[in-house]
């Protein structure tokens, strides 16, 4: 089996790289591994139609985060305010971080 392996993870700061929202910038709210999908806080939205039904009278438009492709998004170094290539290494304890191979932030604390 494949192992899949995600720069980004839930709770980082990323950048739209491609498409309508690029150069946006948001808070990952959910990883979607099997997909390789992401969903990011108050982008790419998709309005959903919604019907009546039971008691409630009438249908209405819901405003929902649509994911998005992880290869259209990059992890924003804060420090650089840019996104910027990833590298991983180990730290005391045996740890696995990554850090911004531009300025050296390390984004797992
Ligand atoms: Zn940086």
């Amino acid at each position: 089996m494949q192992i899949l392996k995600f720069h980004i993870k839930k709770n980082d700061l990323v950048m739209i790289l491609n498409g309508k929202e690029k150069g946006k910038s948001g808070r990952v709210l959910k990883v979607l591994p099997e997909k390789e999908k992401v969903i990011i806080e108050k982008i790419n939205f998709i309005k959903k139609h919604t019907r009546p039904h039971g008691q409630q009278r009438r249908g209405g438009i819901l405003e929902k985060e649509a994911p998005l492709h992880i290869s259209n998004v990059g992890l924003l170094c804060e420090k650089c305010n840019r996104p910027v290539r990833i590298g991983h290494r180990m730290v005391e304890g045996g740890k696995k971080v990554r850090f911004c191979r531009k300025c050296g932030e390390i984004f797992d604390k």
